[in-house]
């Protein structure tokens, strides 16, 4: 129940999102539509943190999967200390410590933020008191303005330094840590402009934040750097370092194999190969969604109309 209404809530900002970034090819009156849903959606969250448990999964001999509200956390141990990758919304931090000391006595080290996405990064307001907190420098920027655009609406009377990543990078970065190499991959332009998938080399592990989730149509934030092509080169890109072992931690849902996120890769090749088609025969977005692109993925849930005007778009881009 808590899954779904956390995927409700991803899914509900994501066509929201997606409609204000596609006003030419939406209509206003889908977001009057949409907005009370979201409130709905907000509402569900905030009330429901109590109710949240924390489901502890491991991965290998030193990853483990924290499933709560949110984006799905990773947690390396070993003799350094705990490092965390994400750490969904800040009234679980409570539950996430509690869940990360039944796995070792030692404090967060550090936190690694996947993307700026607040399902994903919630938590950073209070492990950043006292860990260091890692971001690519666009989602650090982008978190930035999130605080900012809170004190603005008056959710809060300023922006919460604990919050901004401490360690930010602009390209690929190694961090070395619990005996281990922990290898941050920059993606430019895919979920957001300021992804990185964590790759645990020893231990064959890697979690994909957004890049790659197990709700459906995924989302690509447009208004924040995404493409959707960019969606496919990354993955393209990720499946080239890592093998049929790999365990993969995805941004929302159950773990998964490789060989599920080639499938997840070549359905949305398919889509953008069937598309790209009917636009260069001048088709417009309406009578391409007539064409029926997504012809043989009808069971994949999510929004696949919103996936679709994204495809469309990014094939402007
Ligand atoms: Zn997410
Ligand atoms: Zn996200």
């Amino acid at each position: 129940m808590v899954t779904l209404i956390s995927v409700l809530f991803d899914r509900t900002l994501a066509i929201l999102i997606g409609n204000a970034n596609t006003m030419k090819v939406a209509n206003y009156q889908s977001l009057a539509l949409i907005l009370p849903f979201l409130f709905l959606h907000l509402n569900a969250e905030a009330q429901n943190f109590e109710d949240v448990e924390i489901v502890t999964t491991q991965v290998s001999d030193h990853i483990y999967m924290l499933e709560g509200s949110g984006g799905n956390i990773g947690v390396c141990v070993g003799k350094d200390g705990p490092i965390l990758i994400d750490d969904q919304y800040a009234p679980l931090s409570e539950k996430i410590k509690e869940a990360v000391r039944a796995i070792t006595d030692l404090p967060v080290q550090f936190v690694i933020n996947t993307h700026f996405h607040h399902d994903h990064s919630g938590g950073n307001e209070v492990f950043g008191e006292t860990a260091h907190i890692i971001a690519h420098e666009n989602a650090r920027q982008r978190i930035i303005d999130y605080e900012l655009d809170q004190v603005e609406q008056g959710n809060q009377s300023a922006v919460k330094p604990a919050a901004l990543p401490t360690l930010v990078f602009n390209d690929d970065m190694t961090v070395y840590q619990n005996d281990m190499q922990i290898e941050l991959i920059y993606i430019t332009h895919a979920h957001t402009d300021g992804d990185v998938a964590v790759y645990f080399r020893e231990e064959n592990v890697i979690h994909m934040g957004d890049l790659y989730v197990q709700y459906g149509w995924p989302f690509v934030d447009m208004m924040k750097g995404g493409n959707v092509l960019g969606m496919v080169e990354s993955l393209d890109h990720i499946l080239s370092v890592i093998d049929g072992d790999t365990k993969i931690i995805p941004g929302h849902g159950k773990l998964a194999t490789r060989s599920e996120m080639i499938a997840f890769n070549d359905m949305l090749r398919t889509v953008i190969a069937r598309v790209r088609s009917a636009k260069q025969n001048g088709k417009s977005l309406e009578e391409i969604l007539e064409m029926k692109p997504m012809e043989g993925y009808e069971d994949v849930e999510g929004d696949a109309a919103s996936f679709l005007e994204r495809v469309f778009l990014s094939l402007e881009m």
